[in-house]
């Protein structure tokens, strides 16, 4: 039996350990450096057709009714006058048990979680060393030593395990955005759709605001554009810092309405940190989710990446066949589209945002390129 010891249980490590679990040839062991699950209440999170058809297969079809959403247009709001520009029917892409779903990240986590067994989970993990050679992988933990015969490391953007056997060669850079999540109560959400996703954009920002489940609270993420000096992106404080806080408050207060800033509820600010290069690890290590690599959010493909990645690591290994050289074509694409988005986005010249919005009327109701642009993307 083959050992596969997985770094980090968040979507990626949790989904991969699903995968191979039942499967009689491997033995699944996930090290996590923390000493519970991260379960932080709250946010949002999409998940496109896509990831939702392969999570299907690990029983995301009995999944509560109640603690999902299936959103079934996104709606594009100029920020600046609320006018709707336009609309989006992403429900083309869904079939009849696969729709585009949005829910409590905190949610999806439990479920996968759920799905494996008490001591696959090994807490209080934290990778410090890999050594390895042709023949066997070693992992060196604050506490113990293990070897194993593939390792997939899933330890998010931040990766320590990459960092390890790349030797710091491929860190991630600051995307000079904030992520604002918050929450926002439906009643106080007027003049939109509730039943659909809202993507707001704006001068060097947007947001977009989604229902997470039947009740009455409604996911906000708003991406705004925040230079950071070096010592600021060093700063792991800075971000709870009282000063810093509120400056971005103002700066959002700029933004969006008095109204609809007072009613956001548990405002939370994060940098967004994105990969910059790729680095393909020696043989029989792998890298899974934000730590192959971390694209900035605009195209809300993240979780859904971290999903589809582990199936195709599953697939290849099963198989024997090349992962790093089949996921690269996938993020090369889903990269050039997130990036793209974000510089649609966050226009600020009012000739380009006219051009923008006259050509997202037009491409949002043309058949040939919602096909080439999303359905490449949602239909894998
Ligand atoms: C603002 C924002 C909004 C987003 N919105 C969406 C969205 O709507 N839809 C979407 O699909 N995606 C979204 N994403 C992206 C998505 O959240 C991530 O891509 C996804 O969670 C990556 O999962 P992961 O398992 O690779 O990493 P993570 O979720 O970061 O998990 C890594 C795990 O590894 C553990 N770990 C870390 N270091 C170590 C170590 N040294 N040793 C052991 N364990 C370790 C951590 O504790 C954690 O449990 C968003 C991202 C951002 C920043």
């Amino acid at each position: 039996m083959k050992k596969i010891a997985i770094i980090g249980a968040g979507i990626s490590g949790l989904c991969i350990a699903n995968l191979f679990k039942d499967h009689k040839d491997y033995q699944v062991t996930i090290y996590e450096k923390r000493n519970s699950i991260e379960m932080e209440e709250g946010y949002g999170i999409q998940l496109s057709v896509n990831s939702v058809k392969l999570l299907n297969k690990m029983g995301f079809t009995s999944f509560d009714e109640k603690e999902k959403f299936n959103p079934k247009k996104i709606d594009f709001y100029e920020i600046r006058n609320s006018k709707k520009i336009c609309d989006l029917d992403i429900s083309k892409f869904n079939s009849e048990d696969c729709k585009y779903t949005t829910l409590k990240r905190s949610k999806l986590i439990q479920f996968l979680k759920n799905k494996l067994d008490e001591n696959i989970i090994k807490y209080n993990h934290s990778i410090e060393q890999i050594d390895y050679d042709k023949d066997s992988i070693k992992l060196i933990f604050n506490k113990n030593k293990i070897t194993c015969d593939y390792l997939i490391i899933s330890d998010g953007v931040f990766s320590k395990g990459k960092s390890l056997i790349a030797s710091n060669k491929s860190k991630p850079i600051y995307n000079d955005t904030i992520a604002i999540r918050g929450s926002i109560s439906r009643e106080n959400l007027q003049n939109i759709n509730e039943e659909n996703i809202s993507l707001f954009l704006g001068a060097d920002f947007h947001c977009v605001v989604y229902p997470i489940n039947n009740n009455k609270n409604c996911n906000f993420i708003g991406i705004l554009k925040h230079k950071l000096s070096s010592n600021e992106q060093e700063n792991h404080n800075l971000f709870t810092e009282s000063s810093f806080v509120k400056n971005i408050k103002l700066k959002l207060s700029q933004k969006v309405s008095q109204s609809f800033l007072q009613s956001l509820q548990n405002i939370q600010l994060f940098p967004i940190f994105v990969s910059k290069n790729l680095y393909n690890p020696p043989k029989n290590i792998f890298l899974l989710g934000d730590a192959f690599f971390a694209f900035s959010p605009s195209f809300a493909q993240g979780a859904s990446q971290s999903i589809e990645g582990a199936n195709e690591l599953y697939e290849c290994l099963i198989n024997n066949n090349n992962f790093y050289d089949i996921r690269l074509k996938r993020v090369k694409m889903i990269n050039s589209r997130s990036n793209f988005n974000q510089f649609a986005f966050h226009l600020s010249n009012p000739i380009m945002t006219t051009f923008r919005n006259i050509f997202l009327k037009l491409l949002t109701n043309n058949k040939k390129f919602l096909q080439s642009y999303l359905g490449k993307i949602y239909k894998s």
